[in-house]
């Protein structure tokens, strides 16, 4: 068998990014297909429903999609307005999906791709093959044939663990009744209950661990005894709470500085330069953290683990992937996007050249094309695959266009792994960086670190 331009487009996901995809192949009348594993579009968007997103629907919707939607009926929602995950799923993405109709097949999880006949190490023949994918759906095991894939499965399914290793810790998966991997769904009366008036600890550092703090803080303030504990592998800094109000995103920024208050405020202990390796049960239920330098917490009744989220690379196993060895990214992008010198946002729109793999024809595309980096937005998934789109379509003059400009972070530190409790980067290393400065929480921050906080905006432009 040899690839055919019968065959279609396979897309794994109907995320955001999938289904940004799925439009911008319509647009340019590439047949395709979407696989998606759970009963409805946007199944992981969905899961945290409940989180409102730091960014308006002006940078939620991809133009394609929007004139494919637009004989629908459909209206834009406000520009200015920030939906939650909900509202994303609900007025944008499953409208989108609907407009392909048979397109798009739900209960479908794709858990192999290869070249057909080919396993990994067989050169012969192996770039005229069409792709093979594996799926399980309600009825069975099915396989089918590909032209090229596009991987918009994104990083939600694989969350990374309390263990500061990079493994679980030890007893973290015993004690897996007590431990959440996501944002909680704090309005929820029924998992509200089961963190008012516990001591909680909240382990990782992005914007999911400032939206649990400030979470927490806010049942505090109703329900005594309600406390966080804030773990962290580094020291606090400048730039711990993002970029503040330097974020050229300014409800990303607020994100930070709601967990600073609620520190500041006593609703939440920091613990800095912590790095979990044991977790223990006492008599009664609760969990004893313990760091690999030998310190113990008092026990907490809950843990919520907030270390980011991983590609699961399994399905891909027989592809020949170029990915850095560190983020799992693809190799051209990495640098891009490599936390330890960027943190500002600043990767210049890239395409299908920086998404390519020695396995032509396959592209990782959306959140999951940043491996584990922390730093990815929807617009970036949406250029990707405008210009992937153009690539299959042969409009390389399209696909190597730079379409879009992303908005800044704000901190600009090069640190955003950088996890050394006793010095933060001497220069700050990296892009564009105000140099990191220790502060006290609970104390105003120094002028100099304001100065310095204030000079992150513009810095990397
Ligand atoms: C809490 C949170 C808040 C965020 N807020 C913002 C924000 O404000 N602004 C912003 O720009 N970005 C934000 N992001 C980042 C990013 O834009 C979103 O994560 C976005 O959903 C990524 O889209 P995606 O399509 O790449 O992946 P996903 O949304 O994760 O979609 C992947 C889809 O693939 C499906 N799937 C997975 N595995 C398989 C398989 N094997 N077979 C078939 N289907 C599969 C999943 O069910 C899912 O529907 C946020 C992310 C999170 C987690």
């Amino acid at each position: 068998m040899t690839t055919s331009p019968s065959h279609p487009v396979v897309v794994i996901g109907a995320g955001p990014a999938g289904l940004a995809a799925a439009a911008h192949l319509a647009e340019r009348g590439i047949e395709f297909l979407v696989l998606e594993v759970g009963p409805l579009a946007a199944t992981a968007v969905r899961e945290w429903g409940h989180v409102r997103l730091f960014s308006t629907w002006s940078e939620l919707t991809d133009p394609a999609a929007e004139k494919i939607l637009a004989p629908t009926g459909w209206v834009k929602p406000d520009p200015s307005t920030y939906p939650t995950g909900a509202d994303w799923a609900r007025s944008y993405l499953q409208p989108l999906a609907d407009v392909f109709g048979k397109r798009v097949r739900y209960g479908t999880a794709v858990t192999g791709v290869s070249r057909t006949g080919r396993d990994r190490i067989v050169d012969a023949d192996r770039e005229v093959q069409p792709f093979v994918v594996h799926l399980t759906t309600p009825r069975g095991e099915e396989r089918l044939f590909a032209r090229a894939i596009l991987d918009a499965s994104g990083t939600w399914s694989t969350p990374g663990p309390a263990g500061a290793s990079g493994l679980p810790a030890l007893g973290e998966k015993a004690a897996a009744d007590r431990i959440a991997y996501r944002v909680p769904d704090l309005k929820d009366p029924a998992v509200r209950s089961r963190y008012a008036g516990k001591r909680t600890a909240v382990i990782g550092s992005g914007a999911s661990a400032f939206t649990a703090l400030a979470a927490l803080a806010g049942i505090a303030q109703d329900e005594p005894g309600t406390h966080g504990v804030w773990i962290l592998r580094r020291g606090i800094s400048g730039s711990t709470f993002g970029g503040g109000s330097a974020d050229q995103l300014p409800a990303r920024g607020a994100l930070g500085l709601a967990a600073k208050a609620a520190v500041d405020n006593g609703y939440a202990d920091a613990v800095t330069g912590f790095r979990v390796e044991a977790i223990a049960r006492e008599a009664d239920g609760r969990l004893v953290l313990a760091a690999e330098d030998g310190r113990q917490l008092d026990p907490v009744d809950e843990v919520i683990v907030l270390t980011g989220l991983r590609p699961d690379l399994s399905f891909l196993s027989e592809i020949r992937l170029g990915l850095d060895e560190r983020l799992q990214a693809p190799t051209q992008l990495a640098p891009l996007i490599d936390p330890n010198q960027h943190s500002c946002g600043t990767v210049y729109p890239h395409g299908h050249r920086e998404l390519s793999h020695p396995e032509p024809g396959i592209y990782l595309v959306g959140m999951k094309s940043y491996g584990r980096a922390p730093t990815f937005l929807a617009m970036t998934g949406y250029e990707q695959v405008r210009s992937v789109a153009a690539a299959l379509a042969d409009d390389l003059e399209a696909a190597d266009r730079v379409e879009l400009t992303l908005p800044e972070t704000g901190v600009c530190g090069g640190a955003g792994l950088f996890d050394d409790p006793a010095t933060e980067p001497a220069d700050g290393a990296g892009c564009c960086a105000p140099v990191p400065v220790a502060i006290s929480v609970g104390e105003p921050e120094s002028s100099e670190a304001q100065d310095r906080t204030a000079n992150a905006e513009g810095c990397c432009s």
